[in-house]
Parts: structure tokens; sequence; C-alpha cells
């Protein structure tokens, strides 16, 4: 399977994959067949006739294969639309259903919108928030964590690896210390689902947000997971006909859960291999680039995750660096997280300027990434580089004349 396009995908580099990632053809065969079941079509909450059953025994296998995944509890794992909607659901409605301890929660600046607006969300509602910076390395400590918290805190919410840098965060020394407090702990594990090591029960995690899109799954399905031990219970943020008890009731989309579950067995199957090869296509990718000057790594050189590297350039304007790379799919420092062309505000974080920030770019790896990949994209950045300087060079010395 490895080093061998996705049939279908269009020709070119891609190297974007903590955007969204292609659909693994077994996947795709996963979900065909399920949607080509006679039975399988059938409500999952139909229960009563054989139908439903079909449907509700593809379901239960699928949480199996993603709780597996993470050491989680299948019965204690929450279907939503994807990560967006988990984190919403973690954070409001985890915070909601202990709000009798008090009304205050801790995230980082460099946690996904998803999880700094349902901060803000909350903060309207009259919540306390705490937003905790980190380091120029884009870390924070457990103790940072420890000293925020109050008597009044509620839940603490850390991803585990970045989005924008790939920075691994401490997670189990966090969950030790939110554990010893009382406090909840979410963590969204998007980005390091199959990539690093996740048991929610030896990392006190108590809600675990997971999607299905960035690792080679369909896109419009995510789940929350909740740590039994602790919270069996969130508040919902949607209304209707009390599937899942209630925490987030629908009809279940089966073929998009069947999706789910396989893009997860196939990381429980695939990891021990597939890590070792992605962190070699990214230290082959780092020393390509790092042959440049002016090349900086953003975050922990070593505390990352084997798939993604964002580097800054000196000395180059961004547009005019997302224009000379545009024939390879990556993203750049302005347009991680939204519509707008604003620098990116967790390389801001790190202490970069608006321009260094801008002047980023992403490479983010994964299953259908080849060396031939990542020769072509160290070429393309070389090129772009050289190029730009060359031409600011040439527009000073004019001016200077
Ligand atoms: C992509 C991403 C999300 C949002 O996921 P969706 O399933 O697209 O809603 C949330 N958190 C992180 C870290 C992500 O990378």
């Amino acid at each position: 399977m490895q080093n061998q396009r996705v049939p279908g995908m269009a020709e070119g580099v891609y190297l974007d994959y903590a955007s969204t990632s292609p659909l693994d053809p077994r996947v795709r065969d996963c979900m065909l067949t399920a949607m080509d079941d006679k039975a399988g079509f059938g409500n999952p909450s139909a229960t009563n006739h054989a139908y439903g059953q079909a449907a509700g025994a593809m379901v239960a296998t699928a949480a199996q294969q993603v709780a597996g995944l993470v050491n989680g509890d299948p019965e204690l794992l929450v279907w939503t639309s994807g990560a967006t909607e988990s984190d919403n659901l973690a954070i409001i409605g985890g915070a909601e259903f202990r709000r009798g301890r008090g009304r205050h929660v801790i995230a980082v600046t460099t946690e996904h919108k998803a999880v700094l607006s349902a901060c803000d969300a909350l903060e309207h509602r009259g919540w306390s928030i705490t937003r905790l910076q980190p380091d120029a390395d884009g870390l924070i400590s457990a103790q940072q964590v420890a000293d925020a918290i109050r008597d009044d805190t509620t839940l603490v919410s850390v991803m585990h690896v970045n989005n924008e840098t790939g920075v691994v965060q401490d997670i189990a020394a966090i969950g030790e210390r939110c554990r010893a407090a009382g406090v909840l702990l979410h963590t969204d594990a998007v980005q390091s689902a199959g990539r690093l090591p996740l048991d929610m029960q030896s990392m006190n995690i108590d809600l675990l947000t997971v999607n299905a899109h960035k690792v080679c799954g369909p896109k419009g399905i995510g789940a929350l997971l909740l740590n039994p031990t602790t919270i069996r219970r969130v508040e919902p943020l949607l209304f209707g006909g009390g599937q899942q008890r209630g925490m987030r009731p629908g009809t279940l989309p089966v073929h998009q859960i069947v999706g789910m579950g396989e893009a997860f067995r196939l990381l429980s199957g695939e990891m021990a291999d597939e890590v070792p090869r992605l962190t070699k296509l990214r230290e082959q990718l780092w020393s390509g680039l790092s042959q440049l000057p002016g090349v900086i790594l953003n975050g922990h050189p070593q505390q990352r995750s084997a798939s993604i590297l964002t580097v800054s350039v000196s000395g180059v304007e961004g547009e005019s660096l997302r224009f000379a790379l545009r024939d390879i799919a990556v993203t750049s420092g302005s347009a991680c997280n939204s519509a707008t062309a604003e620098p990116s505000y967790v390389l801001r974080a790190l202490g970069h300027d608006d321009v260094l920030a801008e002047a980023s770019i992403r490479f983010s790896l994964g299953r259908f990434t080849t060396g031939a990949d990542i020769e072509a994209a160290i070429d393309a950045f070389g090129t772009a580089v050289r190029h730009l300087r060359a031409v600011a060079a040439t527009g000073a010395a004019s001016e200077a004349a």
C-alpha cells in the first residue's frame, strides 16, 4: 500500500495532510460495502428489527476500532460531525456538566480555533477563561497548568500535537496534575492519532477528540471519547430524538462511521511501520530545506510529530513565497485557520513578527507521501527562495542606484 499513488488522485505533490488527507482505497471499499449491504441501510436505533440490528452491529464494530487505538471505552464514544463538533461538545458540554464545581476553564493560546472559539462562547456566558502562553518552542509545562488551576476550575484543554507546528505536548504529565486536582482534561488528538501512542487511561485524559479525515478516512465524521472512570456524560449541544444517550441526537451516518472505524483499524495495524517511515521522510525534508540560509524550524526540534514540519524564511515576502510554491500543495503561515489572510496566531505565539509568520510554510506528510515527493518539495522550495531573494536584491540595488 505504501509508496503507491491513490487511484484517481490528481498529479502533483500533496504535502497538506494536516488539512485533510486522501481517502484510503481500503476505507472506501468498506464504506461501499456498508452502503451496498441489503440490511445495513437500517437505522441503528431501530433495534427491534433485522435492518436496525445490522446497522447497529456495524456501528458497534466501528466504535471498538476507534476506541481500540486510544484505549478508550467503545460504550462511551459519542459520534459527531468531526473534530470541530467534538471539541465544542467536550468544552461546552463537559464544562457545563461540571459547572457545580465552578465556572473557570483553562486552554492554551495555540489550540485549534474549534477549542478557542468554544472557550470564547463560554466566556460570553459568563465563564472565566485562562489562556496559557507557550514558550518559544511552542511547549507548555505541566507546572504552568498546575499553577493556573483554581478552586473553581472545571476543565483544562490541551492538544496533543499542534496542527500548525507539529509540537507534542506532554499530555501524560499534564493529565497527572489535572487528575490530582480533580479537574477534567480535554485533549484534541486529531493530529496525534496514529502518529503517537495514545492511551486515555494511563495519560489521564477525560475527554478525547478525534476525527477521520486527517487519517485517510471520510470527511464529516468524528468522535468524542469519555473516560469511564471520571465522566460518563456531557451536556448536549443538540436536542432531538435522544440517540447516543441524548448527548448527541440524530440518526447515525452508518457509512461514515464504518469508514472511520476502518481508518482507525488501519492506524492500529500500521503505526509501528508508518511512524518510522514518516520520521525518515520528515528528516529528509528538513535536511534539504535547512541547506538554505535563513530557514528556521518552528517549534521544538525534538518534541515533534513525524508528520508535520513548519519553516519560516527570512528575507522573502509571504505572499510571493506562496505564489512561487503554488505547484506543491502545502499550507502557508497566513492560511492555516481561516479564509482571511491574517498571519497565523500560532506562529505569532512562538514570538514571530507578522512578516516572518507570513513567510512560513507547513509541510505535512502522510500515508501516500514518497521520498520523490519530498525531493520535489525541496527543489521547488529552494528554487522559489533563491529566486525571490535574487529579485529582492536586484530591487534593492536599483533603488540604491
Ligand atoms: C482539522 C482539525 C480540527 C477540525 O477537524 P474537523 O473534523 O475538520 O472539524 C480540529 N483540531 C485539529 C487539531 C485539527 O487539525
